[in-house]
């Protein structure tokens, strides 16, 4: 779903900073072999994604639901030379293509994958997070964010992605569709939240900004 029109959106994406090279080389790879290849972080998202590391420039980032890499290589690189990103995937199957791309990125030594349900693995993480980046099973987002919050401290960043879920979340809910039913109510239990701050940007399928109280 375009929220903006094509032609604007190929402004926006042309006045914005160029793909590096290795992900669109990524974005090639996931297409021709990896199912599902809309779920991956595109171009302008990734450059968003990058600044956004650089300007909070944290020492260690979590990200739940890795996919191919995209995502984790582009909020790597606001990562300083000893910081570290942690990356949790359900799917052992996109094990080897993630690491082959961390290793051509740079980042390798400082990104670790994990394998398993985030919601399970987070608390036996043994670590504070300055930036969070939730873009996994949507259904579950709650309970992500209730695991990150609690390994995160005052100031951290938590970003959610895909909240305005193609536009599903101002139109009729459908009978029986639970992912809509689950972002509506994560949405509003964010920006009710005590805990955090709260803005939801606009950008491509919706990326909310919470921060840490
Ligand atoms: N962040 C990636 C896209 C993630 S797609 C990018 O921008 O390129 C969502 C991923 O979440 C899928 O790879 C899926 O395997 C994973 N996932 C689904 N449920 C999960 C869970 N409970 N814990 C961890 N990962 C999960
Ligand atoms: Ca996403």
């Amino acid at each position: 779903m375009h929220f903006l029109s094509h032609s604007l959106e190929n402004y926006i994406t042309e006045h914005s900073q160029k793909e590096p090279p290795l992900l669109t080389e990524l974005t090639r790879e996931t297409h021709l072999k990896v199912v599902r290849p809309r779920m991956i972080t595109g171009h302008y998202q990734g450059r968003v994604l990058s600044l956004l590391s650089k300007l909070i420039s944290p020492r260690s980032i979590l990200e739940i639901g890795t996919y191919t890499g995209y995502s984790a290589i582009c909020l790597a690189e606001g990562l300083p030379e000893t910081g570290q990103l942690h990356t949790i995937d359900i799917n052992e199957e996109l094990f080897d293509l993630q690491k082959r791309y961390f290793n051509k990125s740079g980042y390798g030594h400082q990104i670790f994958q994990h394998l398993g349900d985030a919601v399970k693995l987070i608390p036996s993480l043994e670590m504070t997070f300055d930036l969070v980046f939730i873009d996994a099973e949507k259904t579950q987002y709650d309970g992500y964010f209730e695991a990150a919050i609690k390994k995160c401290r005052p100031g951290s960043i938590i970003l959610s992605d895909n909240v305005l879920w193609s536009g599903k979340v101002v139109e009729p809910l459908a009978h029986g569709d639970k992912a809509t039913k689950a972002i509506l109510e994560y949405n509003k239990k964010l920006v009710d939240d005590p805990r955090v701050e709260t803005v939801l940007l606009p950008i491509r399928d919706g990326l909310t900004m919470s921060r840490v109280l």
